[in-house]
């Protein structure tokens, strides 16, 4: 039956036209399961019925017509318990309803699933038959399967044929991934490139061809593998045999034969691989045996894989025309930083959550953004939309009056940020005289947002990735250290902390891929630098190497869960130092040896503290990883994003924590995370008692404005107040009001 399921799930998924894909389904799962009947039932609000919408086996003229009351009937019972009912005798059972239009008195055993997505019931999958038995469990798992993958069509469907119609307007929710406000057109990026789209053409290289074709059939074998991985991982394990078949074609000599030859005949890679697509879908597509008909599918597929592989690495940077908003099924920190920053208005996501690197990128440039929109786009192309960061909605076409409202909303806020502006070379001080430090994160984007910026009191997280995933290799020592010594310069006077390389996770070395079923719990941050000594040894010799004369350095460690790595990163940071200072030396140079420090993420760490306090000089608290962590909530999945807090109670205790242990033990600490620019969490910090915050650079001058406008000694009983509330609501409302009652309201929505 895993053959039948995964073309089932195929067709249905390919088709683009949802009658015509429920209508396939209900006909082939007839048939798999060798069942008398198999029928879809839609949930209609309006109507306060489930609607008949597809069947192979009731009588046809009872679709779009034949309706259950919801909370009648078993299958109105099914939607209401949202749980699958298995029966031998349905006639039997009390809540059953017979539907006379549709001629359903010959069925006795009735097996019913509920279609859900994200918490909705969209309607029921029924398959019934007229003898009278049980379904027996393989069954079961069939049809749930089938509903699982029915619901995710049927919620793109509803929200594609919304916006189907040029009038449509409305609203999209996601998540609220980067506040402010951008209204534009939307601009929306496709990463996949068809083979008709490409017209083929000749170059003057093949060896030159035969490398990009090697290069692009390594990187897609690698992305089918983690594909695979993440189907293994989800319920539709039965769909990894997609990719073993791909596999299984990309190293097929015939295949890779074929493209070889037309690269040896003149075409360039691209074209090569067009022109061999091409020949063998037309050939699989004329063939009788349904299962070789079906390769044409899977050629053109791959095709378009290993296409858009060597399309996309020819192009240049994205260039716009006119400033837009992005709009893209998953957008990654490097596409943001591809498109110039006047053209970037707003930016929209499919996939990805409030902490994914993107979403910070996005706040570190005061770029709106809303993130986790679970919908297909390629209807929004060109649409006027408004992107609302505050509350991660999304407003389609927008009518006069509603934008009139949010161009009101945005030039409040143009006055809030000049009235912000104002206080840019103000010191950094609370009403009663206490004095914070605001550094700045620097590192995430392209330009490494090296641009002094006077507000901030140095460089509290530079993250050192960014230049590592923007090229091709990993960068020499003496690129790395121009660069470094570029923002050391920038920074002169002022500390500035450089971390250590923290790949993995959702941060992926396009030359050094990491497949992982795990990857925030696998090869990250120090666990894959100590494990490559001559990458970290480079990277720390650079850094040394550029704080020559400028002795404003301190070096943190990523990621780091125990004690040995902290002194393994130790020894090999004498090691780099006594090796760098040995060169300088020669012309009478000095490199100061720097503070070491590393960040509290993992949470570990908090019952190690006394151990690590005289092993490092500072701690830097990550909230973003901690709160992950500590929560068990991924940073960026969507589906999970209303958990993840980072004022959640647990992580608060874990807060509080740390700050009693830096004081006990002498230990500079600050907060480098998401938590640390948000207003009110650093007044929830400034009331525990932290000094230190860093936070990006559209964050700085509002943080400084909010921390000049409060008093410790109030904070101090606001967190009294709060912290006796269980809810998160209820406290972060306690320390809304601080705000709100200093004309600080703005801070936390759209408008002043
Ligand atoms: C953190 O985890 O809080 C942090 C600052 O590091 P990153 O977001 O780069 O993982
Ligand atoms: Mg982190």
């Amino acid at each position: 039956m895993l053959k039948e399921l995964r073309e089932i799930v195929q067709r249905v998924t390919a088709s683009s036209d949802l009658d015509e894909a429920m209508s396939e389904l209900v006909r082939k799962t007839r048939s798999a399961m060798q069942v008398d009947c198999c029928s879809i039932y839609l949930r209609r609000d309006l109507e306060q019925a489930y609607l008949l919408a597809a069947t192979d086996g009731l009588a046809l003229e009872a679709v779009g017509h034949a309706k259950i009351p919801l909370g009648e009937g078993i299958v109105g019972l099914i939607g209401e318990k949202e749980e699958l009912i298995n029966l031998a005798d349905a006639q039997h059972h009390p809540k059953f309803k017979y539907l006379p239009e549709a001629h359903e008195d010959a069925f006795k055993s009735f097996l019913g699933a509920p279609i859900i997505h994200q918490r909705k019931t969209f309607g029921v999958l029924v398959v019934q038959q007229k003898e009278v038995r049980l379904f027996e469990e393989g069954e079961e798992s069939f049809l749930v399967t089938l509903a699982s993958q029915l619901a995710t069509v049927i919620a793109h469907a509803e929200a594609k044929g919304n916006l189907k119609s040029p009038n449509w307007h409305g609203v999209l929710r996601g998540l609220a991934g980067s506040p402010g406000i951008a209204i534009g057109k939307a601009w929306v990026w496709r990463p996949r490139v068809e083979l008709s789209q490409v017209t083929a053409r000749k170059g003057d290289d093949p060896a030159l061809q035969h490398a990009r074709f090697d290069k692009v059939l390594v990187q897609v074998e690698e992305e089918l593998d983690s594909m695979a991985l993440r189907f293994k991982e989800s319920q539709a394990s039965e769909s990894v045999a997609v990719f073993e078949v791909y596999q299984y074609i990309l190293k097929d000599p015939v295949f890779i034969g074929l493209i070889r030859e037309e690269i040896e005949r003149g075409w360039i890679a691209g074209s090569a691989v067009k022109r061999v697509c091409e020949k063998q879908v037309a050939q699989f597509s004329t063939m009788s045996d349904p299962y070789l008909r079906e390769r044409a599918a899977d050629i053109r597929d791959l095709g378009q894989r290993l296409l858009t592989r060597l399309i996309h690495e020819d192009e240049g940077p994205l260039t716009p025309e006119e400033p837009i908003i992005l709009v893209a099924d998953e957008i990654s920190a490097t596409l943001i930083a591809e498109i110039p920053r006047g053209k970037l208005k707003g930016i929209v996501s499919a996939k990805g959550s409030i902490n994914s690197h993107a979403a910070i990128l996005a706040r570190a440039m005061g770029i709106p953004a809303v993130m986790g929109i679970d919908h297909s786009f390629e209807l929004l192309e060109d649409r006027t939309l408004i992107v609302d960061g505050y509350s991660g909605e999304l407003l389609v076409e927008p009518i006069k009056s509603v934008l009139r409202e949010y161009r009101r909303l945005m030039a409040e806020e143009a006055q809030m940020d000049e009235l912000f502006a104002t206080v840019r070379q103000e010191r950094s001080q609370t009403l009663d005289g206490v004095s914070v430090s605001l550094l700045l994160n620097a590192g995430l984007s392209a330009d490494t947002d090296i641009a002094m910026n006077d507000a901030a009191d140095g460089v509290g997280l530079f993250r050192t990735e960014i230049p590592f995933m923007m090229r091709d290799r990993f960068p020499s020592e003496l690129e790395q250290a121009a660069n470094y010594r570029r923002v050391l310069t920038s920074y002169q006077g002022k500390p500035v902390c450089m971390r250590t390389l923290d790949v993995g996770g959702d941060k992926q070395l396009p030359y050094f891929p990491i497949v992982e079923e795990n990857p925030f719990l696998g090869w990250r941050g120090i666990r894959l630098t100590l494990d490559h000594p001559e990458i970290f040894l480079v990277q720390l010799k650079a850094m040394l190497r550029a704080s020559e004369g400028l002795d404003n350095l301190s070096v943190m460690l990523p990621m780091v869960g125990n004690l040995d790595e902290v002194r393994a990163a130790r020894r090999l940071l004498d090691r780099a130092w006594r090796e760098v200072s040995a060169e300088t030396a020669a012309h009478q140079g000095t490199i100061r040896y720097p503070s070491l420090g590393v960040m509290i993420e993992v949470p570990s760490l908090l019952y190690q503290l006394p151990e690590l306090a005289p092993l490092v000089d500072f701690w830097s608290v990550g909230t973003n990883d901690l709160t992950q962590y500590l929560l068990a909530v991924d940073r960026n999945n969507g589906r999970v994003a209303d958990i993840y807090d980072a004022m959640h109670p647990a992580v608060l205790r874990a807060l509080q924590q740390i700050i009693d242990a830096a004081r006990r033990y002498a230990k500079p600490v600050s907060i480098c995370g998401e938590l640390a620019g948000d207003p009110v969490g650093v007044l929830v910090l400034m009331a525990m008692g932290y000094r230190r915050f860093s936070m990006n650079n559209s964050n700085i001058m509002r943080i400084k404005y909010v921390v000049r406008q409060s008093r410790t000694d109030e904070l101090q009983k606001v967190l009294q107040e709060a912290l006796s509330h269980q809810h998160t609501g209820a406290f972060k409302g306690v320390f809304g009001r601080y705000l709100e009652e200093r004309g600080l309201g703005g801070l936390m929505r759209a408008g002043r």
